[in-house]
């Protein structure tokens, strides 16, 4: 079934800070964008993040370019600098995010803490999007994605309205390097090393709530709306 677009919900704090949580391809991405359209917040992704530093040819994009084709994790301080950086220029302690695809090792969960507490804040909701490794590789290699929009397709159960270009601004689509059969494997070896461990750090803090990313994208978009609803003051 179909459900349509949800107006900005109301009573939800303008300060509303999310993580998702999940291993490549279970739509963190994807959900990110809802999520971020109907609590008016920023969504901040680190992978985006970083492939705008590739494509501007910085130094930070040009030592991630190698890391992230071997489908590793890009070292903490790196990631640190670029975010905090980003904090610092978005206004820092009134906004609300979605952060997508950070914290990605207990060390920047730890980090993330210490960064918030400093500055009297915290993380509201952290949401694990589960998913099978079986499905993960066939929706990856089939998946190709907007590079100015962020918005993803998959061939064959979601593909673009015109082929090869962006539904929402026509730009060409493209096959991530790190999209291929090989590399989805090591990403799979890192998240269930690195990233899964922050699960259990947010689940021992009373955080965690747990999403069944195999359902179609409609159906998880409901989930994750029951829960934003919870949240309302
Ligand atoms: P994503 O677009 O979230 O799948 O991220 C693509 C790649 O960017 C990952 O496989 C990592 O190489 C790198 N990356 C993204 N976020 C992080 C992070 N928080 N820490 C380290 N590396 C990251």
């Amino acid at each position: 079934m179909l459900i349509a677009e949800r107006p900005t919900m109301t009573n939800l704090r303008s300060d509303l800070r999310l993580i998702l949580l999940g291993p490549p391809g279970s739509g963190k991405g994807t959900q990110a964008q809802y999520i971020c359209r109907v609590c008016d917040v920023g969504h901040v992704s680190t992978g985006d993040l970083l492939r705008r530093n590739t494509q501007k040819g910085t130094e930070l994009g040009k030592t991630a370019a190698e890391i992230m084709k071997a489908g590793e994790l890009v070292p903490d301080e790196l990631i640190h600098e670029m975010l905090a950086a980003l904090y610092e220029r978005s206004g820092g302690e009134g906004v609300g995010f979605v952060l997508d695809g950070f914290p990605r090792a207990e060390s920047q969960a730890q980090a993330l803490e210490e960064y918030l507490t400093e500055r009297g804040q915290s993380i509201h909701k952290v949401l694990l999007l589960e998913l099978a490794d079986d499905a993960i590789v066939g929706r990856l290699v089939h998946r190709r994605t907007c590079p100015k929009c962020g918005k993803s397709y998959h061939l064959k159960a979601s593909p673009p309205k015109v082929e090869g270009r962006c539904d929402e601004d026509g730009t060409k689509l493209v096959w991530r390097p790190d999209d291929t059969e090989d590399v989805i494997r090591n990403r799979l070896a890192t998240y269930h090393k690195q990233t899964e461990p922050v699960a259990e750090f947010y689940r021992k803090r009373g955080l965690l709530a747990s999403i069944d990313a195999a359902r179609p994208i409609d159906e998880v978009r409901e989930q994750i709306t029951v829960l934003l609803e919870s949240l309302k003051s």
